[in-house]
């Protein structure tokens, strides 16, 4: 029997085992030191340090890559799996600038939880409150690790205090700190009363372990000073009056998160974070979809497509669409039926992560992320079933806030330009409009950043310089209603009238007030800042 805090017991147990999650972080909070500790006990690398060295190796491989180096920044996102104890963990990469944030929310639609990780001398920052919004649009359970405790950190109470004042989410300590900065020596494990002591010496080496039968127990003294013992015991006891104990059930519905404090460069807590993962998970959950939602333990297979990702081999030109498995036991070179158009699609080049390497996948289960190879097919949104027509729900696309004109350098090279624009709207990298009147295309995006990176992305992947360049639309939104009024409305506002790269009715604009005008002078025509991708 798997030790986990479950209330769906009659999942099968290898869908009961997975848990696919996600890291949300500011950037230097140290995702990156906390992803390779984690595939360090999962067995998944031998050393520490190569998931850096070969996400280096993987830049240098072109430009675009340097140029995320460069601004140390992480726009691709994947997904690597590892076994910890009897779990299969399953972690979703996702993107850390906030000029991604739409492909971040995507992202967060794969996954079943969130683990968010602070800097335990800065506290909650920015970009973690901004991720932490779009994990509560979802509801998702959050565990919190909080790192850097073998540098001088700021109160744990205060710390905490700040992370349920600025996310609104009630907090309880799965470890305490003992000792701080240079006086740092382990944690008190609250959840198995154990003692757990840091080893400053090695860096990899996990931390000794002592079972202790509660606060009163006289080897406790044996290994912590006696003010540090003090303040512990003082420290636990403010904990028990103030805060709440861990219930599995609010943290299941993301109104309350456990915290862990440890130095995940130290190797420290890292362990407990994962054992606190398997124990409170969760397991693969129901996905909401049309016209019924999908229970994870269905025979059947199905899963949806939130990330396509181009060029990630530049030997093939191929694109790898990532699929989040919503129910049943895949294997490969089954036939599964793309619900949008219908066809049927022999899956036989399926691929996994393990680590950072791409590996073939033989089977996968409900809850897993396959890569699946393809030549542009397979869109964000879609769903794969074994021939139901089941629409997974949920992945919206987002009106761009910034909206400029793209021209080719070479204006003979137009085709060439349309071509890569519509490659990357299908990744979900931009949106990519069609003014009904005139030539060219407008692009949009969430954040100004991105304009660059596709700049750079066409020049290289398409050897075709672009010019960026302002436009008098600020905002775009769809279009929706029965034919009729649509096509009498777009008759009569051409000049503003775009299509998108799935040849759905765009409304171009520069002024609130014209879209309110719309409202009132066409009731039968609705305009709407999200999609549906489907
Ligand atoms: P990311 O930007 O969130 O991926 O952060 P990184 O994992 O790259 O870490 C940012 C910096 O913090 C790096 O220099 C790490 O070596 C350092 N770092 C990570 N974890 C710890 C820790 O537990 N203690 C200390 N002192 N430094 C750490």
């Amino acid at each position: 029997m798997l030790d986990m805090n479950t209330n769906r017991r009659d999942l099968p147990p290898e869908i009961a085992r997975r848990r696919t999650f996600a890291i949300i972080s500011h950037p230097d909070a140290g995702k990156t030191t906390l992803t390779e500790k984690f595939l360090l006990f999962g067995g998944a690398i031998q050393m520490a340090g190569q998931v850096r060295a070969k996400g280096e190796a993987r830049r240098t491989r072109s430009d675009f890559m340097a140029m995320e180096k460069d601004r140390g920044i992480s726009v691709s996102a994947s997904a690597m799996s590892f076994d910890f104890k009897e779990f299969r963990f399953n972690l979703v990469d996702t993107p850390g600038h906030s000029d991604f944030s739409e492909d971040t929310y995507r992202t967060l639609t794969a996954v079943d939880a969130a683990v968010m990780v602070i800097d335990g001398a800065k506290g909650v920052e920015s970009q973690t409150q901004k991720l932490f919004e779009v994990c509560r649009l979802r509801d998702l359970p959050i565990l919190t690790f909080c790192n850097k405790m073998d540098r001088e950190s700021r109160d744990v109470f205060e710390i905490i205090d700040e992370i349920q004042e600025n996310l609104a989410i009630d907090v309880t300590p799965a470890s305490w700190p003992i000792g701080i900065g240079r006086d740092f020596i382990g944690c008190y494990d609250i959840l198995r009363d154990r003692l757990e002591l840091m080893d400053r010496a090695d860096r990899n080496r996990v931390a000794e372990s002592i079972e202790i039968n509660g606060l009163d127990d006289p080897k406790l003294a044996e290994h912590v000073p006696a003010n540090l013992l003090e303040k512990l015991r003082e420290d636990l006891e403010m904990v028990r009056e103030l805060l709440p104990p861990l219930d599995p059930k609010l943290m299941a519905e993301g109104s309350l998160t456990p915290i862990w404090f440890g130095s995940a460069i130290n190797s420290f807590g890292v362990k407990e974070l994962m054992e606190g993962i398997a124990k409170y998970g969760p397991e693969p959950q129901i996905q909401r979809a049309e016209p019924r939602q999908i229970l994870p333990e269905e025979d059947k297979v199905s899963g949806f497509v939130f990330k396509v990702q181009a060029n990630m081999d530049p030997k093939h030109r191929d694109r790898v669409a990532f699929v989040r498995l919503a129910s049943g036991h895949f294997e490969r070179g089954m036939k599964l039926t793309h619900v949008r158009s219908k066809k049927p699609m022999a899956i036989t080049n399926p691929v996994m992560f393990l680590a950072a390497d791409r590996e073939l996948a033989e089977e996968a289960w409900a809850g897993d992320i396959i890569g699946i190879p393809n030549h542009g097919q397979l869109r964000i949104g879609d769903t794969l079933t074994e021939g139901e027509a089941l629409r997974v729900t949920g992945i919206p696309s987002f009106a761009p806030e910034l909206l400029q004109g793209v021209r080719a350098g070479d204006p003979m090279k137009a085709k060439h330009l349309e071509k890569a624009l519509m490659q990357f709207a299908e990744e979900g990298a931009a949106k990519v409009f069609k003014p009904a009147i005139g030539s060219g295309f407008i692009v949009g995006v969430v954040g100004q950043l991105q304009f660059e990176v596709l700049a750079s992305r066409i020049e290289l992947e398409y050897g075709l310089p672009v010019r960026f360049e302002a436009t008098q639309f600020t905002s775009a939104r769809w279009v929706n209603g029965a034919r009729q009024a649509v096509d009498k409305f777009t008759e009569s506002n051409k000049q503003h009238i775009a299509h998108d790269h799935d040849g759905d009715i765009v409304y171009l604009t520069r002024l609130q007030w014209d879209i309110d005008r719309v409202e009132r002078d066409y009731p039968e025509v609705t305009l709407t800042a999200t999609k549906e991708m489907m």
